[in-house]
């Protein structure tokens, strides 16, 4: 099994023929293996053009809709960047060799040993990891310059936006109904005439994540 050609098929067709052009991003894609973050049977079809079960009810997400929010954040090498759902690993492994560095939080305990093998034994050493509810946020570390949420809340968690430096972006998948969410960046802006930030929305396009769970509704 040639994985390299696999990965090598699967930027091309999945990711460039489809939009996905910022270089550094690419690159990123041709260089993490899939396959190590996806359990034992599901390997032969970790270059496939879909999201995996990864066990715990949670999936990796597919590689287009991890390149298509990647490259969205318009990473910065200096960049401090907070994920929420680590899952897998995988989207935390992509933005390590795009940014300075990462923190991603997984609320589901059995998930979290799995993920860090894989970032360890690929020696990704600037992605830190731990358990906890991330409608929360990490704020011992706040605040970021970048927020990406891989699971679904009803609502922005507001605690994410108070973590967030001005100018930054949270790019969230927002679940408006049942099979019905809106993928959408959050950028936190200067309010000009009063104390504070505004947020400023853009839609990207309908997705389908996993819920997000945890306590902080709104
Ligand atoms: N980014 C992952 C895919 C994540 S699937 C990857 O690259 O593989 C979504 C993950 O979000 C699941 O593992 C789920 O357990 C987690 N999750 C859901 N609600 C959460 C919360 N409140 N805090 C942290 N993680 C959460």
């Amino acid at each position: 099994m040639d994985y390299l050609a696999q990965r090598k098929e699967m930027v091309k067709s999945q990711l460039e023929n489809k939009g996905i052009h910022d270089p550094h991003v690419l690159a990123a894609f041709l260089k993490i293996p899939r396959h190590l973050f996806v359990p034992e049977d599901q390997k032969n079809l970790a270059y496939y053009d879909g999201p995996l079960p990864i066990g715990e009810h949670q999936t990796i997400s597919q590689p287009y809709v991890v390149a298509y929010m990647t490259q969205a954040l318009n990473l910065l090498p200096s960049d401090k960047i907070l994920e929420i759902g680590t899952g897998s690993g995988y989207q935390a492994a992509i933005l390590s060799l795009l940014v300075s560095e990462v923190y991603s939080v997984e609320i589901i305990a059995s998930l979290g040993p799995r993920a860090t093998a894989v970032l360890k034994e690929l020696g990704l050493k600037n992605v830190h990891t731990r358990i906890s509810d991330g409608s929360f946020g990490w704020p011992e570390e706040a605040p970021f310059d970048g927020i990406i949420v891989t699971a679904a809340p009803e609502k922005l968690p507001i605690k994410l936006v108070e973590q967030l430096k001005i100018g930054g972006k949270i790019i969230i998948p927002v679940a408006l109904g049942p099979l019905n969410q809106s993928l959408r960046i959050y950028t936190k802006m200067i309010q000009e005439e009063a104390p504070g930030y505004r947020l400023e929305i853009t839609e990207l396009l309908p997705v389908l994540f996993v819920p997000m769970t945890g306590e902080i509704k709104d």
